[in-house]
């Protein structure tokens, strides 16, 4: 049985989908959402590290047998894209279009699975628009002379994934800008009329750095943060208010899964609760993952320390962007994780001996049982994927043959994504064969000098030969697998 800590009741819970939950028949689809990126610069490490754990937590779900529906938007409008397009003197679609390239390249550079939607916050601005209008309707929603707020003492549940109380609402208190107060409680915008400086003032239509807005009954303006990731996670997951486009299964249901970093979860996590419930009466999310944050050499990722690094600044150094996925692999999802050049080559040179391990074993046959369900217990113990990487490294080690090692161990990838699945299998040169065979004769018959002459002769032809209790075991020099490891 999958257990995962959710954040709304502050325990451990035994998953189950949504219709499991409510007794009804179930095919194992559960809609999964995850928070996606801003793009108004390129992605860093902390953000693939929230990333990378959306993606472990689908593939663990998967590997119970769920068929995940999987959705992540993409935030293409928001303050700080106007702020970066305006510096830049370009147009806020120019922006956003080059850091969503970065994105994907980078997502496939790291083996995260791709979800099912990348839903744009600009190419749903009609579902935002009709979840705002019911929010209005409704009563939970206002309008004020810079924007549509809503309004959170109306909601009685506020509050309930934070725990942050109500008596630090201040009265009257209301929020435009996308950056937030952690501590305290504000009504919160919805919808945006264009600044008051552009209204007075409207800058040239040319000016690429213009505040783009849209139409709407309510005005003319653009989407708060918050909005979009209710608006999208339930056009795509759950059918309400929408439907239109859903899978009849998952109409109308509460979305299994939502997950973010671990700063999401105060205000934007909150206010899509309120958001969501507000509008259709129905529980939005069932569990909610928050995972914790990566520290660089210990401090908090900061332009003013600059220790904010991307993908290229680790390939720029020398190192495999999935070593830094192999690092991620390291600490629990709820644990702090830090991050330092020195670990990063740790792991790196780890991938490298593991591959090269893989590389040399027989094809895959029957698996090591035993093994494989430590293993499954591990990943359904929270997500304990450190643990399972250590139960990992146990099968490579191992007594069992090769081709078991080789069947388990690409079981095991299938969570922990390191893309064993796409290494050859490394042969033996020719005339290799003969001479462990013949070096193992010697060695038996007490020869040492002899058999060492032939190991030598083997590591000429790149291969090498250890002895264990077993018998002799090889690899094969592959190129710069092991190059990096001998350095
Ligand atoms: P953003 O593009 O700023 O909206 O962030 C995208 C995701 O990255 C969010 O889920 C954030 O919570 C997460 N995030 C931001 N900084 C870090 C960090 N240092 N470590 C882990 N996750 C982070
Ligand atoms: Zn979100």
């Amino acid at each position: 049985m999958l257990k995962l800590y959710n954040f709304l009741s502050r325990k451990i819970e035994d998953f189950k989908s949504f219709e499991n939950s409510q007794g009804k028949p179930t095919d194992n689809v559960v809609g999964l959402y995850t928070c996606g990126p801003t793009v108004y610069d390129y992605v860093h490490i902390g953000n693939w590290r929230t990333f990378v754990f959306g993606d472990i937590l689908r593939r663990v779900l998967e590997f119970n047998g769920f068929k995940v529906k999987y959705v992540m938007n993409i935030t293409d409008i928001d303050d700080k894209i106007i702020a970066a397009a305006r510096s830049r003197g370009l147009g806020f679609r120019e922006i956003a279009a080059k850091y969503e390239k970065g994105f994907f390249q980078d997502l496939q550079k790291l083996n995260i699975k791709r979800a099912d939607h990348y839903p744009r916050a600009t190419e749903n601005i009609d579902s935002m628009i009709k979840l705002i209008l019911r929010l209005l309707d409704k009563g939970f929603a206002y309008k004020a002379d810079d924007g549509v707020y809503f309004s959170v003492g109306k909601f009685k549940n506020y509050g309930k994934l934070s725990g942050l109380s109500k008596a630090g609402l201040k009265k009257g208190a209301r929020i435009n800008a996308d950056l937030y107060d952690k501590e305290n409680w504000s009504d919160f915008a919805l919808w945006k009329f264009p600044s008051t400086s552009l209204r007075t003032s409207p800058q040239p239509s040319s000016n690429p750095g213009l505040e783009p807005s849209w139409e709407a009954p309510f005005g003319k303006g653009r989407p708060g943060w918050h909005i979009e990731c209710s608006a999208m996670s339930m056009k795509y997951l759950s059918g309400e208010p929408f439907g239109s486009e859903l899978r009849a299964e998952l109409h109308g249901r509460t979305i299994d899964l939502h997950t973010g970093g671990v700063d999401l979860l105060f205000p934007h996590h909150e206010n899509e609760i309120a958001q969501s419930e507000a509008a259709t009466g129905k529980k939005f999310v069932n569990f909610w993952l928050e995972g914790e944050h990566l520290l660089v050499e210990g401090e908090k990722m900061a332009k003013s320390l600059g220790n904010i690094f991307t993908l290229s600044d680790i390939s720029k150094k020398g190192f495999e962007p999935l070593a830094l996925r192999y690092l991620f692999l390291t600490a629990h999802y709820r644990s702090k994780l830090n991050f330092t050049w020195k670990s990063l080559e740790a792991v790196q040179n780890a991938l490298f001996n593991l591959r090269s391990e893989v590389a040399s074993w027989d094809e895959p046959k029957i698996g090591c049982a035993g093994y494989e369900n430590d293993f499954k217990e591990a990943i359904n113990n929270d997500l304990d994927i450190p643990k399972a990487l250590a139960i990992m490294w146990e099968t490579v080690k191992s007594d069992y043959p090769t081709s078991a090692r080789h069947q388990s161990v690409l079981v095991m990838d299938r969570v922990l994504g390191l893309g064993l699945e796409k290494l050859e299998r490394a042969e033996l040169p020719k005339g290799a064969k003969e001479l462990i065979e013949k070096r193992e004769e010697l060695r038996k018959g007490g020869n040492f000098k002899e058999s060492d002459k032939l190991r030598k002769e083997l590591q000429k032809m790149g291969v090498y030969v250890e002895d264990t209790p077993q018998g002799p075991k090889w690899k094969v020099k592959k190129g710069e697998v092991l190059d990096k490891l001998e350095q």
